[in-house]
């Protein structure tokens, strides 16, 4: 299935001969090349916007939009409900993306989700084998370790190990199911509702549930307590 990442172009990229040529200082060209991923970035900006093809203000406004409204408080917020109602529950495993679009939740990136729910006899764990589809509407921008060609590549072949090393020790009887997302299908894990939060409303339970647990790279927890502000 195609995946919507520009790395798998640059993975084809082929340099041309003109590459090799030494620069003035003999160096070869390749060294003025910019290392820093944020200077090609911003390279690229400056040439769309000098072209007209994109408005700065639009770039903006994705920016802030993913930095600050879009996060992993979107998927537990699902997460939370359907811990709480069970038909939200059943009808979220049968067909999630009518239900996230009625909250909202669906958006770039995350136009058709399937939710895959734990269970003590079933762990799910979510990882991209391509490059890195991730269901941003529900848990933001994806963390490095996500795109790391290490995550990439263990997650299927040592799921168990990998997981151990987010200290996820699962017990022996419960098995691990890894779903490789693509661009036209992202993966969200329903964890367990942990039973120390029994009592607990929505809003309570919601701040339980973290990124990485519905990666499946991690569990639900209590929240750390708040500081008091001096
Ligand atoms: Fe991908």
């Amino acid at each position: 299935m195609p995946h919507d990442h520009p790395d798998h172009h640059q993975r084809h990229h082929r340099h041309g001969a003109q590459d090799a040529q030494p620069s003035a200082s003999g160096a070869p060209a390749h060294s003025h090349l910019p290392s820093d991923p944020a200077l090609r970035v911003k390279t690229l900006e400056t040439i769309l916007v000098q072209k007209g093809l994109i408005d700065p203000a639009a770039i903006d406004t994705l920016i802030e939009t993913y930095s600050s409204r879009v996060g992993p408080q979107n998927g537990a917020k699902v997460v939370a409900r359907a811990w709480c109602e069970p038909a939200f529950r059943a009808a979220l495993l049968t067909d999630a993306t009518p239900l996230l679009a009625d909250m909202g939740l669906i958006g770039r990136q995350g136009e058709h989700v399937v939710v895959v729910e734990n269970t003590p006899q079933v762990h799910n764990m979510v990882v991209c084998t391509l490059c890195s589809c991730y269901p941003w509407s529900l848990l933001g921008i994806p963390p490095t370790w996500y795109k790391s060609d290490a995550y990439r590549a263990r997650a299927v072949r040592e799921p168990r190990g990998v997981l151990a090393e987010f200290g996820l020790c699962l017990p022996e009887g419960q098995s691990v199911r890894v779903w490789d997302s693509t661009a036209e299908m992202r993966y969200l894990v329903l964890p367990m509702r942990p039973e120390a939060s029994a009592g607990l409303d929505e809003a309570a339970l919601a701040a339980w549930v973290t990124r990485n647990s519905m990666i499946g790279t991690g569990l639900p927890h209590p929240p750390a307590p708040t500081q008091a502000q001096p």
